[in-house]
């Protein structure tokens, strides 16, 4: 019903329903980095909420979140203060609702008022103080006042600068996301190491900067566009348009499309070019950001206590399509998990075709009681990912039925089970041909092997012609069983050998991920390879001996364990060692000689050093990654000792943590 047709009690109760709601979304956007609707369906109930408070004010109450900034600031993260407040945006829908927007600041201001139109960037902002030109802080937003010191995230971003051309000082701000390349990757090595992926690029952008540990937030290749400033008296510029021209001279990524415009009909323009090529855009954008030109005027127009009264995002409407589900198909991965994709009719969405939609898992079917033959309604979750909306209950067909959720492996015909508290289905035959399959491929994809040519077709092939049945039967492989496939010449065959007898001299860490141990990831290889050295030192180490490694946790450390105590994988290491595949680790990748006894170490110093100031000794603590914090805590790993040390030593003693003086942290120093 119309706002203006209600009661007052009858919105109150409306309001009432409404902002849990709101609020539980929120959290899960702001604070989880996982949300469980679309934005437009959140935009949607918060326009209906805004709508209900602007027609009856009094029900306003302090905890709506149209009061509010973002979410609550509950990480572990130190927290930062923003003396001049982050604010959102009021965002408008449509063209008739941004005339009105303009319109309403027109009747107070000059009609020749120039605009500054920008892209609006789908990430989550950012604040970077900058002291006599040296960058010194950088936070989140926050819930707008108070935000989180992410400086030794933001330091691993190329795009920000330590160093200004100037030597001034300046607090910037702007816009962090993750590219839509980055995520794609990010996603692809996630799915390799059986986590779960991230929904978008922006939930992956906030995810990737709100880390404890920088060395994180440096491996996932985070971006920036920097479009603001806190306190802009110490530029020259007197426009938004100058100032970003400035911030670009100082050395910040400032987007390069912003125009100016002064009539309606330029900033339309402007909206219609970038709604229709954002799907060609390397970076994802949510909408158009409109902004008065004049700084002045700017400060002139104010804010309220949630948005610049000065400035408007118009938000694209999502992109979706109908489309018909005609099959829905079930793949087996690597580890057993079973999962559905709806195979459809070809439609285009976003700028690309696509035909086949991930459903998940079977209780993302349940749910949505999706069925063969249903017209689905189809989105890309951040401009990329194409997701199952809704089914359309008026196209459903008569005859419709609940699908039915297979119980048996659709390649072996095993039961399949959930294991734990898993949502994911899995089939647990080891022998299972479609796992066995991909195992193979993952076994030489790019990241383990690295066997050039053995992709899944091949491996497919090789596979129905009984030519490999295990990863160590690559090895065996010659001219001759080759050649004999179809659509095989000597020359490929000859090119994949040579592929395959160049993986015999990988390093450690590939063999150990391309095994396929569950839950040993890239990383967690490397840094086992870089301590054990060789593989039998892996295969006789215990539990305890395994999560001495920093950062290698006890599940992947049972999950080892668990691995090599089996006869068949002790077996097949022997195999590899037959076949000459190197099992030793090589020392050849740099990320691992850059790890040191400190990285991701929580150190707290106390008393005074003689032979440094306690600042050096931090400096260089966190130079080797470790994190100097302040108080002691069952979370600390190391307390180093001055003289005179107080409380902090009793109770690092009392909770058993381990104490350096000041003589043993110095010779730790010269062994680095
Ligand atoms: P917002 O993202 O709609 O707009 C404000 C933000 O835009 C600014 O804080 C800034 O970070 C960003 N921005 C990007 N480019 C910019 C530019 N050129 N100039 C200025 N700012 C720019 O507002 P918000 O308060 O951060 O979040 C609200 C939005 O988040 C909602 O509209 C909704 O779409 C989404 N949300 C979704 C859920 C969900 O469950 N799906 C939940 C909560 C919020």
């Amino acid at each position: 019903m119309a706002v203006d047709k209600l009661t007052k009690a009858q919105a109150q109760q409306e309001a009432d329903e409404i902002r849990p709601q709101l609020i539980k979304w929120g959290k899960e956007y702001y604070e989880q980095d996982q949300p469980s609707v679309q934005d437009a369906e959140y935009d949607q109930v918060y326009a209906r909420l805004t709508a209900l408070e602007k027609e009856f004010p009094e029900i306003i109450s302090e905890d709506s979140p149209t009061q509010k900034v973002g979410g609550a600031v509950n990480s572990e993260l130190q927290k930062v203060n923003h003396d001049i407040p982050m604010l959102s945006l009021g965002d408008v829908f449509s063209k008739e609702e941004l005339q009105s927007f303009l319109s309403r600041l027109q009747v107070d201001y000059p009609d020749d008022t120039e605009f500054n139109c920008e892209l609006k960037i789908d990430g989550l902002s950012i604040s970077l103080r900058y002291e006599a030109g040296k960058l010194v802080q950088g936070s989140t937003r926050g819930n707008g006042r108070i935000g989180e010191d992410i400086t030794k995230n933001v330091l691993t971003i190329k795009s920000i600068p330590q160093t200004l051309t100037r030597p001034i000082d300046i607090e910037v701000r702007g816009e962090c996301f993750m590219g839509k390349e980055a995520f794609l990757q990010l996603n692809e090595r996630r799915e390799n190491d059986g986590k779960a992926t991230f929904a978008n690029p922006r939930n992956a952008a906030a995810g990737s900067l709100r880390q404890l540990n920088a060395q994180i937030t440096a491996e996932r290749h985070l971006d920036t566009f920097m479009y603001n400033v806190a306190d802009y008296s110490d530029l020259q510029a007197t426009t938004q348009s100058e100032m970003l021209a400035e911030l670009k001279e100082l050395g910040f990524n400032v987007n390069p499309t912003f125009t100016v415009a002064k009539k309606v009909a330029e900033i339309n323009q402007y909206i219609d070019k970038y709604q229709e090529q954002r799907n060609e855009l390397s970076y994802g954008i949510d909408g158009i950001v409109i902004k008065t030109n004049s700084l002045a005027l700017q400060e002139d127009i104010g804010h309220t206590i949630k948005v610049p009264k000065w400035a408007i995002a118009f938000k694209f409407p999502p992109e979706e399509a109908q489309v018909k589900v005609l099959d829905i198909d079930w793949t087996i991965g690597r580890t057993g998990v079973v999962t559905p994709t709806a195979i459809m009719d070809k439609v285009v969405l976003a700028g690309t075709t696509v035909s086949r939609a991930s459903l998940h898992n079977a209780d993302y079917i349940q749910n949505k009681d999706i069925r063969i033959g249903d017209t689905v309604v189809l989105y890309k979750a951040g401009d990329i990912i194409p997701e199952v909306e809704r089914f359309l209950p008026e196209k459903r067909p008569q005859d419709s039925e609940p699908y039915q959720i297979p119980t048996t492996c659709p390649s072996c015909g095993a039961e399949l089970i959930h294991l734990d508290d898993e949502v994911a289905l899995r089939c647990i035959n080891p022998k299972c041909p479609a796992q066995l399959a991909e195992q193979l491929t993952h076994f030489a994809s790019r990241n383990a092997m690295n066997i050039d040519g053995l992709g899944p077709r091949i491996i497919k092939q090789l596979f129905d012609n009984e030519l490999i049945t295990d990863v160590a039967s690559i090895y065996k492989l010659n001219l001759t069983d080759l050649v004999n496939l179809d659509r095989f010449g000597e020359k490929s065959a000859q090119n994949l050998l040579a592929a395959i007898d160049n993986s015999r001299n990988n390093s450690l860490e590939r063999l150990l991920f391309g095994l396929g141990i569950r839950h040993v990831g890239e990383k967690a290889a490397r840094l086992i390879a870089a301590q054990f050295k060789t593989i039998e030192t892996i295969m006789a180490a215990s539990h305890d001996e395994m999560i001495q490694i920093d950062s290698l946790g006890p599940t992947i450390a049972a999950s080892l364990v668990t691995y090599f105590a089996d006869e068949n994988s002790r077996v097949l290491v022997k195999e590899l060692q037959a076949a000459g595949v190197n099992t030793d680790f090589l020392d050849v990748n740099p990320k691992v000689q850059s790890e040191t006894f400190f990285t991701d170490k929580r150190v707290v110093l106390t008393g005074k050093l003689i032979e440094m100031t306690r600042g050096q000794a931090k400096e260089w603590l966190e130079a080797r990654g470790a994190s100097v914090v302040a108080s002691v805590s069952k979370k600390t790993d190391l307390v180093i000792a001055g003289e005179a040390a107080g409380s902090k030593l009793t109770k690092a003693e009392s909770l058993d943590i381990p104490v350096w003086d000041e003589q043993k942290f110095k010779a730790e120093m010269e062994k680095e």
